[in-house]
């Protein structure tokens, strides 16, 4: 019998699925080029396709080792409940981040107003369905919504996702519009708080961190989606300084592998730093698992083995397989 090395499985703490569309295609000079084409792609999606396709990406999640998804949508309702299905079909834990949209992308992913945000949260939630609050961002929620989204999800305990910093220009707009940077928007309009997961921060400066760490907030970072879009480097080190909770995502899933995305945290970490083991390998397992599950507002999710026969664990010393997993194996050691 094969040996196996089990761990907590992994948690996607926000998934794009229907971008996995635009893997391997090379369109978009730059961020807001990308976006384009990721535009027209959301825009063909209907609960058919969302359906069959995001079965297929869910199941190379879970091939990948992840066990449970954060979806983070903005495609309507009907949408959201055939992604439902579609993980309930590949057979991972999924939490649909509804996503609050009031102003540019697409005129269908807009709600009029709040109110019809939270009453399209209400309906799913009637369904049973685990739902958390997601104001898409500074740029796609006025300030009265994210006041009001965010009221009801303290009220409500609720997870609270949001993209923020992710783009220097993002930022430029906010200070024109708000004269405060994005995370500081949040904080003034009642969006950062313990159940608070902030994706990206890429670009936060320092008074944004503190107000992270001084909420409780956590950041979800997506490094290999960040380095494909030419983000920026995530600050690791000003985050970890902090104590800031940190998890991770597979965003466009332009890549589908929980020990690359850990890695190139640490990766990151070790270049700016000129240091090794800036982060511990436990730490980075627990951000790869019960930090997303955290943020998510998971409590139980299935565990995930990896086959000790395979090739990339040849002749590794049992205490030393958390440390290879994370530095010298791709996700197919999960198989
Ligand atoms: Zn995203």
């Amino acid at each position: 019998m094969t040996e196996r090395f089990s761990l907590p499985g992994f948690v996607d703490a926000h998934s794009h699925a229907f971008q996995r569309a635009l893997r391997g295609r090379s369109e978009g000079g730059d961020f807001w080029a990308w976006r384009e084409a990721m535009l027209l792609e959301a825009a063909r999606q209907t609960p058919d396709t969302v359906r069959r396709d995001y079965a297929a990406v869910y199941r190379e999640l879970r091939r990948a080792g992840y066990t449970a998804v954060g979806e983070f949508h903005y495609l309507g309702v009907p949408e959201a409940r055939a992604a439902v299905e579609a993980a309930a079909e590949a057979g991972i834990e999924l939490v649909m981040l509804l996503a609050a949209y009031g102003r540019g992308g697409i005129p269908r992913f807009r709600q009029r107003s709040a109110a019809e945000f939270l009453g399209q949260v209400e309906t799913l939630r009637a369904a049973e369905v685990r739902v958390g609050i997601a104001p898409h961002s500074v740029r796609a929620c006025p300030a009265e919504w994210l006041e009001e989204v965010g009221a009801y999800a303290a009220a409500e305990s609720l997870p609270l996702h949001v993209h923020a910093d992710e783009q220097p220009r993002e930022i430029e707009e906010c200070l024109a519009e708000h004269g405060v940077r994005p995370i500081e928007l949040l904080a003034r309009t009642g969006c950062l708080g313990p159940t608070t997961t902030v994706v990206h921060a890429t670009h936060a400066d320092a008074n944004e961190l503190d107000l992270l760490a001084d909420a409780g907030a956590r950041v979800c970072l997506c490094p290999t989606t960040e380095a494909n879009l030419g983000d920026g480097y995530a600050p690791v080190e000003a985050l970890l300084e902090r104590g800031i909770g940190i998890c991770i995502g597979s965003d466009s899933n332009v890549r589908i592998d929980p020990l690359e995305e850990l890695r190139e945290l640490e990766g990151i970490a070790r270049r700016s730093s000129g240091r090794r083991n800036v982060i511990p390998v436990e730490t980075l397992l627990a951000f790869g698992s019960t930090e997303g599950a955290a943020a998510l507002g998971l409590e139980r999710w299935p565990d995930v083995s990896a086959d000790l026969a395979h090739p990339s664990l040849a002749g590794i010393d049992l205490d030393d397989v958390p440390g290879a997993l994370v530095f010298g194996c791709a996700a197919d050691v999960f198989a």
